[in-house]
């Protein structure tokens, strides 16, 4: 029987390569849905080649595009934030939650209640309200497998039935583009140099979280929700060539690592065919021809970004939700042009100076206090520009 699979964040970079794995055994998987925010053309056309039961776009006011694209298609057409929560209801064997930002919380939450298997690359959103989630997941019985690669590798090489056994988990990093860069070399550069990833392909607002070393930042948040080891037990180390996705350290002195490509479809392969595995088109990992592979401690001086995560997971309670939503306000500022490179970490400093609300007891309030945030942060930004 066939897999039923509901893509969450189709069109984007971890949505398209979702995509690429299910076309390529199509008779194994059946798709529920498919979301988007405004790309109607990308959504409309995996629509189509998929057979998906329903396409739904966020932005309400493309419904009618959106409508248009899918004429005679037997695609099922829906607009709206709310479309995509209903969207996340419908029952499906498996899900890519692979929205990017605090947008992902509400339908990964939506399909997590439903108790099925999430897959879940939305890292923002275990940032926001982790303990929520996991807690709706268990209450559920849903399986949360995460895609992110470095929480991938953790995954495969984790104790699952004894984590007391784990001495450390090990979160590697690529530095990103300007990991040998001064400060001052960082100060000038510009939106797209900062997206322009050494080893990975993804979307804007990561890429730039990775050139900031935010990205890490956020990961050891969402590992921290992930594993259940403690935030002293997690540490970050610097692997410029992104071989080693991340290591798992016993109490015996064994070291468990994870290597492999630097392609997302083999985390995302992993979730999907969990507890199997599948074929991948990726190419194999050839490590003659890589020939070394390169540690070094991360520089928490010329990356303040991943200080701030570090000290946010330390004081816990709405501290990370708080990070994770400045960040992504200071990122969009840093994208449109409108504040440097290093700026962004600054804001997210300035906001969490100025912004310490209580935990939030549920998804609502973890919403709100993401709402505010992103108020301050704004009003950060204008302060900033005058
Ligand atoms: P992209 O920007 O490439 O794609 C984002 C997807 O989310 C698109 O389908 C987009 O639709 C949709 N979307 C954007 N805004 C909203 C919104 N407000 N409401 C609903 N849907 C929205 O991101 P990535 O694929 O790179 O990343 C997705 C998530 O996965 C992020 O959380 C990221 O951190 C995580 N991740 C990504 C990795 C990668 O390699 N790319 C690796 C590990 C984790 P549209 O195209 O219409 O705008
Ligand atoms: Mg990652």
């Amino acid at each position: 029987m066939a897999r039923t699979i509901t893509i969450l964040g189709a069109t984007g970079s971890i949505g398209r390569s979702t995509l690429d794995l299910i076309e390529r055994e199509s008779d194994r998987f059946d798709v529920v849905a498919l979301t988007a925010q405004r790309d109607v053309d990308g959504l409309a056309a995996a629509a189509r080649r998929t057979r998906a039961q329903r396409a739904v776009i966020g932005d309400a006011g493309l419904y009618g595009a959106l409508k248009e694209a899918l004429a005679d298609s037997g695609v099922e057409a829906a607009a709206g934030e709310g479309a995509i929560i209903e969207a996340a209801e419908l029952p499906a064997d498996w899900t890519m939650g692979a929205i990017v930002g605090t947008a992902g919380l509400s339908p990964v939450m939506a399909a997590l209640r439903r108790g099925q298997t999430v897959a879940l690359a939305n890292k923002e959103s275990l940032v926001l309200a982790g303990g929520l989630m996991m807690q709706a997941a268990r209450e559920a019985g849903a399986t949360l497998l995460p895609v992110d690669s470095e929480h991938n590798a953790v995954f495969q090489c984790f104790p699952h039935d004894d984590p007391a056994r784990v001495r450390r988990v090990i979160l590697t990093a690529s530095g990103g583009p300007f990991r040998s860069c001064t400060r001052e070399e960082m100060a000038r550069m510009t939106p797209a140099q900062a997206v322009k990833h050494p080893n990975w392909s993804m979307g804007a607002k990561i890429s730039v979280d990775s050139a900031t070393l935010m990205n890490k930042g956020l990961e050891l948040i969402e590992a921290y929700h992930l594993f259940p080891v403690g935030h002293e037990r997690l540490s970050v180390l610097v692997h410029p060539q992104s071989v080693v996705h991340s290591l798992v350290e016993y109490y015996d002195g064994s070291v468990l690592a994870q290597l492999g490509p630097a392609d997302m479809r083999t985390p995302i392969a992993y979730t999907l065919a969990w507890p199997e595995r599948m074929a991948t088109p990726c190419t194999p990992l050839d490590l003659a021809q890589v020939g070394r592979l390169d540690f070094e401690e991360p520089d928490l001086v010329r990356f303040p970004a991943l200080a701030l995560a570090f000290q946010a997971l330390r004081e816990g309670g709405a501290r990370p939700g708080v990070l994770n939503a400045s960040n992504e306000v200071a990122v969009a500022a840093f994208l449109a042009g409108r504040i440097g490179f290093l700026d962004i970490a600054f804001i997210v400093e300035t906001v969490l100076a100025r912004y310490a609300p209580t935990a939030p007891a549920t998804i609502d309030e973890a919403l709100l206090i993401d709402a505010e945030a992103r108020r301050v942060t704004e009003d950060a930004l204008e302060r900033k520009a005058a």
